[in-house]
């Protein structure tokens, strides 16, 4: 067969994850918890199952989470969403980006995407037959340079693509980075994705600046989030969209025949932990914790951390250490001293190796010490 994707291979996570694996590596590579989700998520998971909620749920998800999601928007971004017509429930935060473009993008259509960029946006793009339009972040510190962006603005453009909290780097986005975005997209009538699945994990009292809290913006956007990167059970693969009801209404033609539905009791299970608002209020100051905490083992290596304003995942200079290829680098030491990480370039197209890998301190103390011992070896 012709292939669609040609030049996409197996994605870096089940590479370093699987590499972890075989040399019984301690996994700070892939992005997700090695501690459990909260005891009483699972009860009312499992009481749900119990009571019965066990068919099809609702083809756009259960009422109950939609209307819960609608509550916690308005109380963090104030913002009034229609939780019968703005919002869908999804099979984890990739599959709600993944059914945005696909809703919108046509053979054709360019779509801006900043790199690094997390793995599956472009193959997204090209598998629905855009064209990425590659934009690099500056370096070090990862900000978009607009009179980059607007450079690259052609009448084909379709749709601006955006994470914040930013995965790999954990850069976030300004209020300055809203004024530019809001004009360009007056400016050239653009569609916006926006990726906010780390929205609770912004730190050093920093607000999110979702795209919800900017109306303009909101009329042309699908922003998407995840439970599994929030409530620490990414196995469960539950997210959602939420777009203006004119978008979401073609989002759902594509979602209903791409999965129809989603999970139900873990639906009902979520709804009813969000009626605790402290479950994700608490989740900055959970994480800046572990942040501090792995920033601080840090200091005893040769390992230059840069700045993480949100996410779960450090970005590290090796440079002092070697100059091998980010990859080879991260792969030696995997295999040589235990520890597994994500060598950056695999987030870009032409694989740009600015001599930085990717930890996730997703983890417990006890791990984030195992694998600082071993890196103070490195
Ligand atoms: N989002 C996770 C990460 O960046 C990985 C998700 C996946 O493996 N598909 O590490």
């Amino acid at each position: 067969m012709h292939s669609k994707l040609p030049h996409v291979g197996t994605t870096i996570f089940t590479v370093m994850s699987a590499l972890a694996a075989t040399h019984k590596a301690i996994n700070l590579s892939q992005g997700f918890p090695d501690f459990d989700c909260h005891e009483h998520l699972k009860e009312l998971v499992s009481a749900a199952m119990r009571a019965g909620h066990n068919q099809y749920a609702p083809m756009p998800g259960i009422m109950p989470l939609r209307e819960a999601i609608a509550q916690k928007i308005q109380a963090l971004y104030g913002r009034d969403i229609h939780p019968d017509t703005e919002i869908t429930i999804t099979p984890g935060g990739t599959y709600a980006i993944f059914t945005a473009i696909a809703t919108c993008i046509r053979p054709g259509d360019e779509v801006i995407i900043f790199e690094p960029a997390y793995d599956s946006y472009v193959p997204n793009v090209l598998v629905n037959g855009g064209t990425p339009v590659l934009v690099p972040l500056t370096f070090p510190d990862y900000r978009i340079n607009w009179e980059l962006v607007r450079s690259k603005i052609t009448p084909r453009t379709r749709m601006i693509l955006l994470n914040t909290p930013h995965n790999p780097t954990g850069s976030i986005l300004t209020a300055a980075d809203l004024e530019e975005l809001e004009r360009l997209v007056a400016a050239h009538q653009l569609l916006v994705l926006s990726d906010e699945v780390y929205e609770h994990l912004v730190f050093d009292g920093e607000p999110h600046l979702s795209l919800l809290r900017y109306p303009a913006l909101f009329r042309h956007s699908f922003v998407t989030f995840s439970f599994g990167k929030v409530f620490h059970n990414t196995g469960w693969k539950m997210g959602y969209c939420v777009a203006p009801a004119h978008l979401m209404q073609e989002y759902r033609k594509v979602h209903q025949y791409l999965c129809f539905s989603v999970n139900t009791p873990m639906q009902y299970g979520l709804a009813k932990f969000l009626e605790t608002p402290e479950h994700y209020l608490s989740l900055a100051a959970f994480y800046q914790e572990k942040r501090d905490y792995f920033l601080e083992l840090m200091a005893g290596t040769r390992f230059t951390p840069l700045p993480c304003k949100g996410s779960y995942f450090q970005v590290m200079d090796y440079s002092r250490i070697s100059d091998e290829s980010d990859k080879d680098f991260a792969i030696r030491i995997t295999k040589a001293f235990g520890v597994a990480s994500i060598p950056v370039s695999a987030f870009y197209q032409q694989g740009q190796d600015d001599h930085v890998v990717r930890c996730c301190f997703a983890k417990k103390r006890e791990t984030l010490e195992q694998a600082a011992e071993r890196l103070r070896k490195v």
